[in-house]
């Protein structure tokens, strides 16, 4: 998996103060797309060991806590991305216990795989669907287009 942008100290993407990763490759094509630089699967950075470690301390730091986790992109949940995002996610869960998982992607729920499904078990909430411009809604939270649902998992 190659990634984007990773900011360790996020207050935009999710509630709370957060850890952020923005991943390659997105299969959508949604027209207004604001990351279109992400849509390349080899685009961006490779996503090494290293990196995972440094997300899992920093959920782990106690100096400045996180409340969790946020999987954006690109599309966490393209089926090349999903290995290294269960391998992620299997530590936070693991390692990083009281952070919650929050992921967006371009897919609806009701059409994930079932491997994206299974992905979906170490998620708390998930905000699906493309992001439809003639739909965009500001008022909206944590999201752009009223067509998007946030689902609270767990
Ligand atoms: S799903 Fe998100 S990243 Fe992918 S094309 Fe649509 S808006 Fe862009």
């Amino acid at each position: 998996m190659n990634y984007h942008q990773y900011y360790p100290v996020d207050v935009v993407n999710g509630p709370g103060t957060r850890c952020t990763l923005f991943v390659s490759g997105c299969v959508h094509q949604c027209p207004g797309c604001y990351n279109k630089s992400t849509w390349r699967l080899n685009s961006g950075l490779l996503f090494t060991q290293e990196m995972e470690d440094l997300i899992v301390a920093n959920l782990q730091d106690t100096l400045i806590p996180r409340q969790g986790l946020s999987l954006s992109g690109g599309d966490p949940l393209h089926p090349q991305n999903l290995q290294a995002i269960n391998q992620l996610l299997r530590r936070v869960v693991s390692e990083c216990p009281g952070k919650n998982v929050w992921m967006w992607t371009g897919y609806r729920r009701e059409d994930l795989t079932g491997e994206q499904q299974e992905t979906l078990a170490r998620v708390n909430v998930l905000i699906d669907g493309k992001y439809v411009q003639s739909l965009r809604d500001p008022s909206l939270i944590w999201r752009g287009s009223s067509n998007q649902v946030v689902h609270y998992l767990r």
